[in-house]
Order: C-alpha cells, then sequence, then structure tokens
C-alpha cells in the first residue's frame, strides 16, 4: 500500500488517486533569474524520485512544473543587466533545462511558462472579484484573507497570526509567516516596471507570483488534483495562497495530497551567496564532481530529513556507484552456460517485493537500497555458479529498479565507454611499437605485439603502404 506524509494533515496516508491508476502532479518550478543551486535540485531529484517511483507503480503520472519568468527578482535583474525580460529569462530556463538532463531527472510532461499564461491569470482574478474574495487599492488587486475561511490551515497559522496580519496588506512576491496579510493577486504598474506589463481586462499591471502557479496548475491538471511538491520554505506563504486563490475561486478542494522536502545545508549552514558555500551544479562541474554523483548524494537522504551536504558525500556516493557498476561488470563476464538449481528467480522476486515496499513507506529510500545492497551481496556469493541466462535476468532486474532510482544504467554505459576508450590508448601505443620493431626489422617482436593487439579485439593486415585494422570476431563468426 503506497503511503506518504502529507503537509495537509501532518500524517501518514494512504494515497488514493482521484482517478484510477492516474496521477496529476505538480511541482513549483525555478524562478528564472539565475541558475538553480544545490536546494533547488534537491527539490527536483525529490519530485523525480517520487514521478518515477508512481510510473514503476503502473501509475499514469501527469506531471507539470511550472517556471516563473516574471516577479519582484525577474524584472530587477533584467533590468540590472539592460535586457528584456524574455531575452533574459530564456537564458536561464535553457541552463535549467540543461541541469536537470544532466542530473537524469525526466523532464516534466508540460512546462509552462508565465508569461504565456497572463490570460488564465486575468481569467482567475476575475473569478474571484465575482465571489466576493478581493478589493482594490491603489489599482492593485488583493485577495483578502479574512474572506477565506480555511486560511493558513497547511501551514497550520494561528488564529492570533492571522487576526495580527489581516489589517495590513503585502505587495511582495515572498514574505515570513508575521506578514500573515492579504496578498497581492494583480500588480498595478509602476514606473520601476518599465516595459513589463500587460493591458488587461483588470488593469494594467503584472500578476503576483502565487497566482501564476494556482492559474498554470489547474489549466493543465485541472481544479482538483493529486499531489503539489516543492521544498518546505514554499508552505508558506506560497502554497497557502495558492490554496486560497484555487477553492475560492472554484469552492472545491484544490489538491489532495502535499509533499513537502526538508531544505539543504551547506556544511551545517544555509546556503548563502555571502557565506561561499553557495553551488550551482556548474560549480560542481568546474571541480570535476560527476551530475551523477551529486544525483546519488541528493536522493539517498529521504526528502524529508534535513540534509547535510558536504564535499566528503561524493565518496559515498562513489562507493554506491561503484557497488552498482562492478556489480553489473561481473555478470558481463560470466561464462558458464551449465545449468544449475540456484533459486535466482526467488532471490529477485524477494528483493523486488521489498524494494516496492520500501518505497510505498512514504519513499523509504534507505531501506531502498539497503535490500538491494543485500540482494547484490547474496548473488556476489553465488558468482561462479551463476549461468549465463541467469546473470542476463538479474541484469534485467538491475535495470528495471534503476528506472526509479535513475543512475546506475547511465553510469555503467559512461564506465563501457571509457574502458573502450581505455582499450584504444592501448592499442595505438602498441601499434607505435609494432611499427618500431618492423622498422628495425625485430620480426619475433613484431609478431608478439601483433598478437597483443589481436588480444584486444583486432586483426592487423600488413600491405605496401602499412596495414590495415579488422575489427576481431565483430558480430560473431559467420
Ligand atoms: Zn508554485
Amino acid at each position: 500500500m503506497l503511503k506518504f506524509f502529507n503537509t495537509l494533515t501532518r500524517k501518514i496516508e494512504e494515497f488514493r488517486p482521484i482517478k484510477k491508476g492516474k496521477v496529476g502532479l505538480y511541482s513549483c518550478g525555478p524562478t528564472v533569474y539565475d541558475f538553480v543551486h544545490l536546494g533547488n535540485l534537491r527539490a527536483y531529484v525529490f519530485v523525480d524520485l517520487l514521478k518515477r517511483f508512481l510510473k514503476y507503480k503502473g501509475f499514469k503520472a501527469k506531471h507539470v512544473m511550472q517556471i516563473t519568468d516574471v516577479d519582484d527578482k525577474t524584472i530587477r535583474d533584467s533590468q540590472a543587466k539592460g535586457k528584456g525580460l524574455k531575452e533574459f529569462t530564456d537564458f536561464y530556463l535553457k541552463a535549467f533545462l540543461e541541469d536537470i538532463k544532466e542530473l537524469n531527472i525526466k523532464e516534466p510532461d508540460f512546462i509552462p511558462r508565465a508569461i504565456e499564461h497572463i490570460r488564465e491569470m486575468v481569467v482567475l482574478v476575475k473569478k474571484l472579484e465575482k465571489n466576493g474574495y478581493t478589493y482594490r487599492a491603489n489599482n492593485s488587486i488583493y485577495f483578502k484573507i479574512s474572506q477565506f475561511k480555511n486560511y493558513g490551515q497547511l501551514a497550520q497559522l494561528e488564529k492570533q497570526d492571522l487576526k495580527k496580519g489581516a489589517s495590513g496588506r503585502v505587495l511582495k512576491d515572498e514574505y515570513g509567516k508575521e506578514e500573515a496579510n492579504d496578498f497581492v493577486l494583480w500588480k498595478a504598474w509602476q514606473k520601476e516596471d518599465g516595459e513589463n506589463f500587460w493591458q488587461t481586462e483588470i488593469g494594467k499591471g503584472r500578476p503576483g507570483w502565487h497566482l501564476e502557479c494556482s492559474a498554470m496548475s489547474m489549466k493543465y491538471l485541472g481544479e482538483h488534483f493529486d499531489i503539489h511538491t516543492g521544498g518546505t520554505d514554499l508552505i508558506f506563504p506560497h502554497h497557502t495562497n495558492e490554496i486560497a486563490q484555487s477553492e475560492a475561486a472554484t469552492g472545491k478542494k484544490f489538491v489532495n495530497y502535499w509533499l513537502h522536502n526538508a531544505h539543504l545545508l551547506v556544511d551545517n549552514q544555509k546556503m548563502s551567496k555571502s557565506l561561499s558555500n553557495f553551488y550551482t551544479l556548474r560549480d560542481l562541474k568546474e571541480k570535476k564532481y560527476h551530475p551523477l554523483l551529486l544525483r546519488i548524494i541528493l536522493i539517498k537522504i529521504h526528502y524529508r530529513q534535513l540534509l547535510n551536504f558536504t564535499f566528503n558525500e561524493f565518496e559515498e556516493a562513489k562507493a554506491i556507484a561503484e557497488k552498482f557498476i562492478n556489480f553489473l561488470t561481473n555478470l558481463d563476464f560470466i561464462q558458464n552456460k551449465e545449468s544449475n538449481n540456484l533459486k535466482i528467480d526467488f532471490l529477485i522476486n524477494h528483493c523486488q517485493n521489498a524494494f516496492g515496499k520500501a518505497l510505498d513507506d512514504d519513499l523509504n529510500i534507505s531501506q531502498a537500497f539497503a535490500v538491494i545492497f543485500d540482494f547484490m551481496n547474496e548473488i556476489n556469493k553465488l558468482a561462479d555458479r551463476i549461468n549465463v541466462s541467469q546473470a542476463g535476468k538479474i541484469k534485467k532486474f538491475i535495470f528495471e529498479i534503476d528506472e526509479v532510482f535513475g543512475f546506475i544504467e547511465k553510469l555503467d554505459d559512461e564506465y563501457k565507454k571509457f574502458l573502450e576508450k581505455k582499450k584504444s590508448v592501448e592499442i595505438k601505443q602498441l601499434l607505435k611499437e609494432r611499427q618500431k620493431a618492423r622498422e628495425l626489422k625485430d620480426f619475433a617482436l613484431a609478431d608478439e605485439l601483433r598478437k597483443k593487439i589481436e588480444g584486444l579485439g583486432l586483426l592487423i593486415e600488413d600491405t605496401k603502404e602499412g596495414f590495415i585494422l579488422k575489427v576481431r570476431d565483430f558480430l560473431g563468426k559467420i
């Protein structure tokens, strides 16, 4: 039975999709004004794991991740660089897509951009106006939180917080709990906005950040959908306000399950540019760390646990990666074709069940790794008694679970390419030595070197001009 911790109820609950076999999944994506940092990447790796496991379980998941390309920060920074908002955000959107690809994060099915959904946002504000949840002040439109009965349920805001706050308004996109005030839906144009405005039925201006997610999630997933994810820092105000806007507009429950990933610290400190502990994937690549090792680091700690990132983590991630690669390489070299009585199917089934059970339990990833490591240890003990067809089955199983982990097959492929490259360097060296031996008329040495090269898989045919290389036994002997 699949269970998740639902932030809305602060309980572990059985997952029941609205439509059998299908899951509507929404994640808050990046604000594209800079490269995404490790904390952001943790959130995207978490939802990738969730999505991959849902697919592994046979669900058809429709995943939407929005791009915030108009807000206080994107406007501020695009102006500072003297660029148009679209041109400025295009650059960081492209970088974001490159980064998630390197971490083998599957691209969401829909990646809607806020600036392409202004019409939907205007429609939503008009609905809220009609339902009596808004008021205007200085031409901006605000959401009246006192009008919405369940305001603050997700963030467990105390009634007194609301009372204190309800007297004021906030125009900023981001604010703290102590500012539980009426929030802005539509910001009237100000001089500082420059060219960044839309002339609409509700006035000249631009949307508030929270409005973007309500409009885009409901457009692609409907007014009521299954799962919404994000980092815990988004619980308030962002997700709290998303719920208020969406439910006030539709009169329906917005989302059934809210899943939040915990923070990421660097060396036990909050990541910040001033502490020089602020990292992007690009920074780590410059330091020659493999992106998939970062994926392992981000994935192996349970999503609701605080993740303390240190560079030592790469050692452990490397050990995990090598454990899998060695395991698969050994299977590749098994040559025993004789039948045996080993109960490989039983071991695979047992592991498969334990793996599914672990992740069913609110994505208990450490348990999932533990059962796979146990399985590999068992198989390693049987080593030379395993036959070729059994080795194939085991490999197939590892690639199946990698549909969830998302790093094993890719690393294994890269390892094989690396081996080939190493081999070609060795062959080149041997060819050079053989050429020299022939020039010195040391035919015994030349012959010995030819045999070595053949051993590495290449035949040599000497010609008047020099020699031709032929791949040996490629496609088998015909
Ligand atoms: Zn959002």
